[in-house]
């Protein structure tokens, strides 16, 4: 999806109005946990087009002055953002702040919409010309708090949005290679493109387009590695904070079909991983937990094994997703790395035939029929797969509320042991039979 980046200084009023954008009664928030969940970032549409909202004056670093937050405010929108909403405010009148971020900003070619906020009444909206001295076009004045205005800006940056290039590739496998700083993500990628044949680096387009690396595998497999220069990209001060990371990492598993978690064999597991972990099993889309650096720690033959049992314990809700153990530096098994990503993407995607399904629904119950919940006992009708990435299996029942989570479970583990279903979430919905 494209990125809308809002910037301005603080206190004029960007997390009003992020929330005012995505809170919208037309704006649809997209309803996935770990994606509203932080509110610096978060999918908004109007009239029908789809963008990723970002607040860059949320992402704090503490102990920073003024000036080094609007840069890296300004760093972000410009790396990142396909349209650049700059906010001000009528109450502040012009300030040096907003003229510093606006000049910051002149480098960059994207379109920038400039907002004055706070301009809550007639006399306030009159005073908005000053802010056409910034050189940035025609101020929008809007107020975040009352919602008017808001329509127009949003008109506005719908307008200057790239077309989405998403749907043209529907034939490549999206994958995203993230983790915490340092676990060795662009070493990863560095090597695996630098393996492949790059058919197109830099494509003209959008911003996605051109962070995106595409390539192919030998049989003719098409990937794109999502968001590659995030991660080459070195030694920007943002980049540091662990706020930035994780929205990195969650704009990444959005636009995946599979994720490569990304652990430090050498540092072992860390809390920060958890976050990054938690967001991607969420999100639905299938995962490849990769352990790098495999060539540091001292191993015996049971070295595997051993941190095997130790991510399966740290990510219990993980438990269907594939471990490689690789290192960038020797190369070892990063030629595995594509190959699991091919299945994963074959798994997600699979289509079940309901009579295969109700076969096994019928052994299921035969296996372990359901317990008896206040005297009821939950009945299984029939089961038919409604979606792919993730599969996901509605079951008709007598009464959905018998269907106990442990039962799910039971049923979600009937599944994995039939079909092959490694690297992608399943999910069960149980349903009233009409
Ligand atoms: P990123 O922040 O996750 O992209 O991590 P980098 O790819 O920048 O790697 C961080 C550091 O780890 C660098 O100094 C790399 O040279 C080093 N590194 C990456 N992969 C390996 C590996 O497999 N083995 C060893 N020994 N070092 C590695």
């Amino acid at each position: 999806l494209p990125v809308v980046a809002i910037v301005g200084q603080p206190n004029v009023g960007k997390s009003t109005l992020f929330n005012r954008i995505i809170n919208e009664r037309l704006a649809i928030v997209e309803d996935k946990p770990g994606v509203t969940r932080d509110r610096n970032y978060a999918q908004a549409e109007w009239m029908g087009h789809k963008f990723d909202l970002i607040d860059t004056g949320g992402i704090t670093w503490e102990n920073s002055r003024i000036e080094d937050e609007i840069r890296a405010q300004a760093e972000i929108a410009i790396e990142e953002a396909d349209v650049i909403v700059i906010l001000t405010s009528v109450t502040n009148h012009l300030t040096d702040l907003d003229e510093r971020i606006a000049q910051m900003l002149y480098q960059t070619k994207k379109p920038i919409i400039l907002a004055v906020n706070k301009a809550d009444n007639p006399e306030q909206r009159m005073d908005i010309y000053d802010f056409y001295s910034l050189g940035l076009g025609t101020p929008i004045p809007i107020s975040s708090v009352h919602g008017t205005g808001i329509g127009d800006l949003l008109d506005c940056i719908v307008s200057e949005l790239p077309k989405d290039l998403d749907q043209q590739n529907d034939d490549q496998i999206r994958f995203s290679v993230i983790g915490r700083p340092n676990v060795g993500k662009s070493s990863i990628v560095n090597k695996l493109v630098g393996e492949k044949r790059v058919i197109v680096n830099n494509e003209e387009g959008t911003t996605r387009d051109a962070v995106d690396t595409p390539f192919i595998d030998e049989e003719g497999t098409k990937f794109r590695i999502v968001d590659t220069a995030g991660i080459r990209r070195r030694g920007k001060v943002y980049e540091k904070t662990e706020k930035y990371s994780v929205m990195r990492a969650m704009s990444a598993i959005e636009h995946s079909d599979v994720v490569c978690l990304v652990l430090d064999a050498s540092t072992g597991i860390r809390e920060q991983d958890k976050h990054v972990a938690g967001y991607a099993h969420e999100a639905g889309c299938g995962i490849i937990i990769v352990v790098n650096k495999w060539d540091l720690p001292k191993k015996t033959s049971n070295s595997g094994k051993e941190f095997e049992q130790v991510i399966r314990e740290e990510f219990q809700y993980l438990d269907y997703a594939p471990i490689l153990f690789v290192s960038a530096k020797t190369g070892q098994n990063l030629d595995q790395i594509a190959k699991l990503v091919k299945l994963v993407h074959q798994n997600q995607t699979q289509r079940i035939q309901s009579s295969i399904l109700n076969d096994l629904l019928l052994d299921a119950s035969k296996l372990a029929p359901a317990p008896m919940i206040k005297g009821k006992r939950l009945r299984l009708y029939y089961m038919t797969q409604v979606a792919t990435a993730p599969p996901t299996f509605v079951v008709f029942v007598n009464d959905p509320e018998l269907m106990h989570f442990s039962y799910q479970r039971f049923l979600i583990n009937q599944l994995r042991n039939n079909f092959n279903l490694s690297g992608t979430p399943v999910k069960i919905i149980a349903r009233k039979r009409k």
